[in-house]
């Protein structure tokens, strides 16, 4: 696709006056891009080998912080370094950046080379290659909700996210004259995504004032996440140069709607066959997507802490908003946690609606395959389809309502510790526990607020 680059390329690029740096970067535990920017001529002569950052990457919460507690790395291990390694079917034209690639990395042990466990681009290649051990690839599509403000990120840092102002005034979900208005952006992210070789479907405005969908087509599950991150970054990057600013924050103001992100899956057969069809069978659903879906309700609780991480996560789950708050499924259906859609066609796929706009998708991503692939390996039945408004059903299978619970629940999955291994599972439920420490500790608005003259 246009905007792929092989090594050959960038450098015929190089040649050209056309590329002058290069995107060294990996994907963290927020599923941001972290590394360096490569002067082109550096990159060519050693860099696409390999380069290194600093093994605190991948433990640290959002503010940079080094995190105790965790056994990968820390002050008593010295913080040491890991191998950036560039994973060179990644590396791709940055269009929105004057004279610049980008090629993603995985990360290595700087003196074994073996891959680091806890490295998200890691956890979810090791859940692909179970399932093709199994017979499948898994394609994926995630898609993006975000808000956007006039705003400019800089006027975060003087109070100014008391003073957010959303591009629009009102629900824009499905309108194309207010959607025009947000165009210098939104043309600029989707031709620039096509671009990067990114097949960018559609956009479109979502139902809160502000608020934007990106979908992109879908594809192999860890190409899908190293979309879903480019796009992130890419939708940011555009903000910023237009003076205005982006969030993916699950829920940015509890007065309105949230930031989802819902993740459509399917199995195929190497030779390209949908292994979810079964033409003959209820709704076209075959046995093996009835197991999968099995698999995913039975783990959703014990992986909500990958679909959902920090405190404010867990306030998109509300009632009313669309974001569900059941882990059941349904047809067509948007307040049950998972979906069946494309019925009885070669596209029926299943619609996880939990995650939000601020997942990690290589997390998100590993953690539906491995309960997926658990309900195929044990052959679980699929439960009935709920109807009605689930946000009424008593009786239906709760999503967590705060990290606490949920961080509780991943520590105690036998199925995740067995599928992803104790080290990642550890790993990620002290990041989660982390957020709660934090999030405990510091006085927040809303307290100084309620409190300064009323306590
Ligand atoms: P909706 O109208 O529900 O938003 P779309 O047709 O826009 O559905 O598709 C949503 C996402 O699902 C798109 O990103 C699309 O690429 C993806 N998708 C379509 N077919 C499949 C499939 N078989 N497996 C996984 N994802 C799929």
């Amino acid at each position: 696709m246009v905007g792929r680059l092989t090594l050959e390329q960038l450098a015929a690029a190089f040649e050209a006056g056309e590329i002058d740096t290069v995107l060294v970067a990996a994907p963290d535990m927020q599923g941001r891009l972290m590394g360096k920017r490569f002067h082109a001529a550096h990159f060519l002569d050693s860099g696409w080998k390999e380069t290194h950052c600093c093994n605190y990457l991948l433990a640290t919460d959002m503010e940079m912080y080094t995190v105790p507690g965790y056994r990968s790395t820390s002050w008593a291990a010295g913080y040491g370094d890991y191998t950036m390694k560039p994973d060179l079917a990644t590396l791709r034209r940055v269009p929105w950046l004057p004279g610049t690639a980008l090629v993603l990395c995985d990360l290595t042990d700087h003196h074994t080379h073996a891959e680091v466990p806890v490295a998200p681009r890691s956890i979810l290649r090791r859940q692909v290659a179970r399932a093709r051990e199994m017979g499948f690839v898994p394609m994926v599509a995630t898609e993006l909700e975000f808000f956007v403000f006039d705003n400019a990120y800089e006027e975060f840092r003087d109070g100014g996210v008391n003073a957010l102002r959303p591009v629009s005034g009102y629900n824009e979900d499905y309108h194309i004259f207010q959607t025009t208005k947000e165009e210098p952006l939104m043309r600029a992210l989707r031709n620039g995504l096509y671009g990067a070789g990114i097949p960018v479907e559609n956009s479109k405005g979502e139902a809160e004032a502000g608020q934007e969908e990106i979908n992109i087509r879908y594809s192999d599950a860890m190409e899908t996440a190293d979309f879903h991150v480019i796009t992130k970054n890419a939708a940011k990057e555009i903000a910023h140069s237009l003076g205005r600013s982006v969030t993916f924050m699950a829920k940015y103001d509890h007065r309105r709607a949230g930031s989802s992100s819902h993740v459509h899956q399917s199995l195929w057969t190497p030779e390209g066959k949908p292994a979810f069809l079964d033409r003959d069978a209820e709704h076209g659903m075959s046995l093996v997507m009835r197991q999968f879906l099995a698999g995913q309700l039975a783990h959703a609780r014990a992986m909500t802490v990958f679909l959902a991480p920090y405190v404010n996560s867990y306030k998109r789950f509300c009632v009313g908003m669309f974001a569900p708050t059941k882990a059941v499924w349904s047809l067509d259906n948007r307040t049950a946690g998972f979906r069946v859609c494309g019925e009885g066609g070669k596209a029926v796929r299943v619609e996880c609606r939990i995650g939000g706009a601020d997942l990690n998708p290589y997390l998100a991503c590993a953690a539906l395959l491995a309960a997926g692939l658990d309900g195929i390996e044990k052959g679980m039945e699929l439960e009935p389809e709920m109807r009605g408004d689930m946000y009424a059903a008593e009786s239906a299978r709760e999503i967590p309502a705060t990290l606490r619970d949920a961080a509780d629940l991943l520590e105690g999955s036998a199925m995740l510790r067995a599928a992803m291994g104790d080290a990642v599972v550890d790993h990620y439920v002290r990041a989660a526990r982390w957020e709660i420490e934090e999030h405990d500790r510091v006085v927040t608005d809303w307290e100084r607020l309620r409190g300064l003259e009323r306590a």
